[in-house]
């Protein structure tokens, strides 16, 4: 009798158990520190991502692959003009965010900074910022710095010297009315550049801005996977390169909700956030 009544009870602890697996989507994961690359069940694209949001050069993901050993040459070569991070002894990070502005993953991302407190810049694409003017406004009202990403986020290795300095300059008057100034900063899509590229944006006048701690969030991850590249790989004068929108296959849900907690962490541990201008006390704006 008593080993029946001991038998229910085991095999009632097994259901229950496993209806609990089974609903909470709980899984038992053998090694815990191993980052999760699934990416997270694909949202259905924003309304407004059709022909006119392209990026011209084409997704992150068929464009990535720059060598980043050609960037640190850059940055060698080019002290005064191509910047990968800040002072490496004072404990701050700048977040950078590309690609915006849209209506979809920016206004969140705006959102969570303000809650935070903190001012971030944003590297926008021209045709987007014509298309989302009010997202744009948002941003300065806010205490955010606005760089160049060019006009249609071409890959500006692959045109000659007059049309690259088209993709900038037409950017650079979209955005001039909408934040009240001509903005220094140029960040180069998919980080593609070489020697003669650098010196000819040399010439328009602009720093150039690359990243050293890249969330790979273009790659459409998780929220631990963003987390755990970024809280890996930062470290005094960090710039930060995240995403706030995207191409129509890109999703940054991942992103999103990774920075609340990239936030709380950095600064639990005494991380101070500032701009890209603070952190590597340049100016932004033309004169
Ligand atoms: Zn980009």
């Amino acid at each position: 009798m008593k080993r029946k009544i001991w038998m229910i009870i085991t095999l009632l602890g097994i259901t229950v158990l496993t209806v609990f697996f089974y609903r909470s989507g709980y899984e038992l994961r053998l090694v815990p520190n191993e980052p999760d690359l699934r990416p997270e069940t694909v949202q259905p694209s924003p309304r407004e991502l059709t022909n006119e949001f392209k990026l011209s050069g084409g997704s992150e993901r068929d464009n990535r692959g720059f060598p980043q050993r050609k960037i640190v040459d850059l940055s060698s070569r080019y002290p005064s003009l191509f910047y990968l991070h800040g002072d490496l002894e004072a404990k701050k990070i700048a977040l950078t965010f590309d690609d915006g502005p849209d209506s979809l993953y920016t206004p969140q991302i705006l959102d969570i900074l303000k809650e935070n407190n903190i001012k971030a810049t944003f590297f926008l694409v021209g045709n987007r910022a014509r298309l989302f003017p009010d997202v744009v406004k948002r941003m300065v009202q806010e205490g955010h710095v606005v760089g160049n990403h060019t006009m249609t986020h071409a890959n500006i290795v692959n045109l000659n010297e007059e049309q690259m300095k088209q993709e900038i300059l037409q950017a650079e008057d979209v955005l001039q009315p909408l934040i009240g100034y001509r903005t220094a900063l140029f960040r180069s899509p998919y980080g593609s550049l070489g020697p003669s590229t650098v010196e000819s944006i040399d010439t328009l006048n602009y720093k150039i801005i690359a990243w050293n701690v890249d969330s790979l969030d273009w790659k459409s991850l998780t929220a631990e996977q963003v987390k755990y590249n970024i809280l890996e790989n930062v470290k005094n004068g960090s710039i930060v390169l995240q995403h706030c929108s995207g191409s129509t296959e890109e999703n940054l849900t991942g992103s999103v909700s990774a920075l609340r907690d990239v936030i709380t962490v950095l600064r639990r541990e005494g991380y101070q956030f500032v701009t890209i201008p603070e952190i590597l006390n340049i100016p932004y704006q033309k004169k």
